[in-house]
């Protein structure tokens, strides 16, 4: 069988390494906000050219706070609403629902699933005080036409990097377009730990400043609490790991790059239609998932499995549809249920050999 996904096998590259990281931190006898947190905030900081990272439990905790943090300081009040895609991992929602803001949905563009800037403006209103981007599959969200809303409209901009890491758009990062972005590094992203971690990227002090503290029970100086704060911290053992695999981000997007090539040139059946990327720039869109749509996903699927190819739905429900957001279920975002209904992801990670590829390909082409 093809996997869809071999963590065991990924993070088997760099064993040695991560070992040393392990027992480092094991050794020192210090285990929360120490040295390997400091290091990989600076490391990641560099790395996506931003002033600050401020490392997190998971991502929806990075996003929930970026939100809360706003909201502590007086730039968002309970109630404004907040411009999302429809079509997204239902996090990006809670985060927003989180703070008791209110989430209003726009439908994406079909050719990049990502938000559809030209269905923004009508969705505004005197309430209206932020936009959450998500780069979603590993495609960049982010656009000129958004940013000249934002601005007209005096919009915060927020981003959902969790599919996204080292995606960029004319030398920009993900994560240094906007106010505020939220990072994951859940063990199957493109930058993962070994188990939970997130983190904010921002170039706003003030901003770093609140959700440093809004994750360490609202406290600047131990023991004086400014926020009622929760716990939300990056690990150090986990940190220590997240510097060793920085170090092997680009090769790793490269090589998802060069599947997803592979898979766009060869992949010829009428029945299929393959993922765009919408922007020039070829490191747009760094192919956390290749995503492709067919009519009847679940003939297709059997069909893969029979040749001992594993595929994943993301996501097979759309945000508004599941039973956690009732209230929203008669609302009808009908092209995000229509990909939601459609799209299937082939394996492109880092544990494929080229002869693997090339066997996903060609039987995808017998279908
Ligand atoms: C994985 C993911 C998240 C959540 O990340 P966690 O670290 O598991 O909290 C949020 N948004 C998107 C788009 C994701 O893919």
């Amino acid at each position: 069988m093809i996997d869809f996904l071999d963590l065991k096998k990924i993070n088997f590259r760099n064993s040695n390494e991560i070992r040393d990281a392990t027992l480092r931190v094991f050794n020192s006898g210090w285990y929360i906000l120490g040295k390997e947190v400091d290091e990989f905030e600076k490391r990641f900081s560099s790395y996506c050219g931003v002033n600050h990272t401020i490392g997190m439990g998971n991502c929806l905790d990075a996003l929930i706070l970026i939100f809360r943090a706003f909201i502590e300081t007086g730039l968002l009040k309970e109630g404004d609403e907040v411009i999302v895609p429809s079509n997204t991992y239902i996090a990006s929602i809670l985060s927003i629902t989180e703070n008791r803001l209110v989430p209003v949905f726009v439908e994406p563009n079909i050719d990049s699933y990502n938000i559809d800037p030209q269905l923004i403006e009508d969705k505004i209103t005197s309430k209206t005080k932020a936009i959450l981007i998500v780069h979603l599959y590993g495609q960049v969200a982010f656009s000129e036409k958004l940013k000249t809303l934002a601005k007209k409209y005096e919009l915060k901009i927020i981003e959902d990097c969790a599919q996204a890491h080292g995606a960029s758009l004319n030398g920009v990062k993900t994560g240094n377009f906007g106010d505020a972005a939220g990072f994951s590094f859940y063990p199957s992203k493109n930058l993962g730990a070994l188990g939970d971690a997130g983190a904010v990227t921002t170039n706003d002090q003030e901003l770093a400043d609140v959700v440093r503290a809004l994750g360490n029970y609202g406290s600047h100086i131990k023991y004086e609490n400014l926020y009622k704060g929760q716990n939300s911290r990056l690990d150090e053992i986990q940190a220590a790991i997240l510097s060793v695999k920085l170090e092997s981000l680009d090769g790793d997007n490269d090589r998802r790059k060069q599947i997803a090539n592979y898979y766009k040139k060869n992949i010829q059946n009428d029945k299929v239609i393959l993922p765009k990327r919408v922007h020039e720039d070829t490191n747009s869109h760094v192919y956390h998932l290749f995503v492709i749509r067919v009519k009847n996903r679940e003939n297709f699927r059997e069909f893969l499995k029979q040749k001992n190819i594993a595929t994943d739905v993301h996501y097979p429900i759309p945000p508004h549809k599941q039973k956690a957001f009732s209230e929203l279920n008669e609302n009808s975002y009908p092209l995000s249920e229509k990909i939601h209904k459609e799209v299937v992801s082939i394996p492109c990670g880092l544990h494929l050999t080229d002869d693997e590829v090339e066997y996903i390909a060609s039987s995808i082409n017998q279908y």
